[in-house]
C-alpha cells in the first residue's frame, strides 16, 4: 500500500467540511436542547432549527414550501412515493428507469401493493424524452418522481420542461436532487417542481440528515407517527446540530469552486479517454454534473481496475454504492443501452472542491498503468 490517498468517491460521500463541523459542535456541547422544550435550552434549539429551515428553503427556491427534516435522501424519497400513494388506494405513478435504488425499490414495493408505477426510458446519454412523459400520462396518474442528476452517469435532466408536462396536466413532480442541490441551479418555483429530496452528506455536511420540501397544498401521508414533529408530518426529536450543519453546507459551495471543480473533471475526463477503447457515459458539457466522470473501459473487469485504483491510495466507484456488491451490471448503464461486458468495465470518479491537480494527473497515470496491465491479462480482450 502506498501512503497516497486520493478520494474520487464524492457522489457517495463526501467530508465533512471544517466550516460546516465547527458551526454544529455547540449543538452538542452547550445547546443541546430538544426543540420542542419550552425551557431556554429548547428555544434555542428551536430557533436554530427554524433558521437553518429557512436558509435551505431559500436556496431551493422554496420559500412558503414545507421543509421536512429527514435522515437523509433515501428516507426522503421513500416519503415522497408513499406519503402521496399512502392517501390514495390504487392509482398510477410515473419514475424513470435510471433512479437511485431507494426510488425504484419503493416503486417495486408499491407495484406490489396494487399501484401502476410507469419507467420511462432514457436514451443513450441518459436524457427522458418530454413526449413519452406526456404519452404515460393517465387519468389515474398521482405522481411523476424524476431524478434530477444521475449519481451514476452524472446527467442533468431538463426538469423544467418535464415539470411543465407535470403542471399542465395537475401532476406533481417529485424529484431526487441529492446529487445536484447547490452545484447545479435548481428552483422548485422557476422549475416547476412539487417535492424535492435533498441531503446534506454529499455536499460537505453530516451524514444522516436530508430532507423533502413539500409545496404549499400538496397532500402527504406521515410515515412515523408520534409528537407531532416537523407539521405533524415526521415525528422524532429534531436532529438540530444535523440540520445547522446541513444549512451551513448549502452556503459553502460557490461558483468559482465549481468552476473549478469542473475544469479538474474536464481534465480527468480527457486523461482517461486518450486510454484505448473508452467510452464515456453520459453527456459532455453544461448537461453533466460538474463532478462526474464515468468511463467504460472495453476488456477489462471494474471491479479489477478499482482494486489496482485502490491499491494506489485512489478511491473509485464501479457504480453506484448501493449495488457495487452485486454481481448485476448498473440499472442505469443498461438503460443507456451499454451491453453487459461493457458496463461491467466502467469506473465512476466523483470529485469534490477538495480535489487538486496534482490528485488528477496521479490519478490519470494510474488508469492507464492499470488499464494496461489488466488488458494483458484479459481473457476478454482476444474478443475483440
Ligand atoms: C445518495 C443518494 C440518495 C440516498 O441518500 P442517503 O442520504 O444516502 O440516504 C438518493 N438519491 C441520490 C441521487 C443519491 O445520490
Amino acid at each position: 500500500m502506498t501512503e497516497k490517498k486520493v478520494y474520487l468517491d464524492h457522489a457517495a460521500s463526501t467530508p465533512t467540511a471544517p466550516e460546516v463541523l465547527e458551526e454544529m459542535e455547540p449543538y452538542f456541547t452547550e445547546k443541546y436542547g430538544n426543540a420542542s422544550a419550552l425551557h431556554s435550552f429548547g428555544r434555542e434549539a428551536k430557533e436554530a432549527l427554524e433558521k437553518s429551515r429557512e436558509a435551505i428553503l431559500k436556496k431551493a427556491g422554496g420559500k412558503n414550501h414545507k421543509l421536512i427534516f429527514t435522515s437523509g435522501g433515501t428516507e426522503s424519497n421513500n416519503f415522497a412515493l408513499k406519503g402521496l400513494a399512502f392517501k390514495k388506494k390504487k392509482g398510477h405513478i410515473i419514475t424513470t428507469k435510471i433512479e437511485h435504488d431507494c426510488i425504484l425499490n419503493s416503486a417495486k414495493w408499491l407495484e406490489s401493493r396494487g399501484f401502476d408505477v410507469t419507467y420511462l426510458p432514457v436514451d443513450e446519454k441518459g436524457f427522458i424524452d418530454p413526449e413519452d412523459l406526456e404519452k404515460s400520462i393517465r387519468d389515474d396518474t398521482f405522481l411523476v418522481s424524476i431524478i434530477h442528476g444521475n449519481n451514476e452517469i452524472g446527467t442533468i435532466q431538463k426538469i423544467k420542461e418535464l415539470g411543465k408536462i407535470c403542471s399542465e396536466n395537475e401532476i406533481p413532480l417529485h424529484t431526487d436532487a441529492c446529487q445536484s442541490f447547490t452545484k447545479v441551479p435548481i428552483n422548485m418555483k422557476k422549475d416547476n417542481i412539487d417535492l424535492m429530496t435533498i441531503n446534506s452528506h454529499k455536499i460537505h455536511g453530516p451524514k444522516g440528515v436530508g430532507a423533502l420540501i413539500i409545496k404549499e397544498g400538496i397532500n402527504i401521508e406521515p410515515l412515523m407517527h408520534g409528537g407531532g414533529h416537523e407539521y405533524k408530518l415526521r415525528s422524532g426529536t429534531q436532529n438540530v446540530a444535523g440540520a445547522v450543519g446541513f444549512a451551513k453546507a448549502t452556503e459553502i459551495m460557490n461558483k468559482k469552486d465549481i468552476k473549478n471543480m469542473r475544469n479538474l473533471r474536464n481534465k480527468l475526463i480527457k486523461g482517461q479517454l486518450e486510454i484505448d477503447d473508452t467510452i464515456l457515459n453520459g453527456p459532455e458539457g453544461k448537461d453533466r454534473l460538474p463532478n462526474n466522470s464515468n468511463i467504460s473501459f472495453k476488456f477489462v473487469e471494474g471491479e479489477s481496475l478499482l482494486l489496482h485504483l485502490d491499491s494506489k491510495g485512489i478511491a473509485a466507484s464501479t457504480g453506484s454504492a448501493c449495488s457495487s456488491k452485486s454481481l448485476e451490471p448498473s440499472h442505469v448503464l443498461t438503460a443507456i443501452g451499454l451491453p453487459a461486458e461493457i458496463a461491467h468495465g466502467s469506473i465512476r470518479l466523483s470529485l469534490s472542491k477538495y480535489n487538486t491537480k496534482e490528485e488528477i494527473d496521479y490519478t490519470v497515470e494510474a488508469m492507464k498503468e492499470a488499464v494496461e496491465n489488466l488488458r494483458k491479462i484479459s481473457p476478454m480482450k482476444g474478443g475483440k
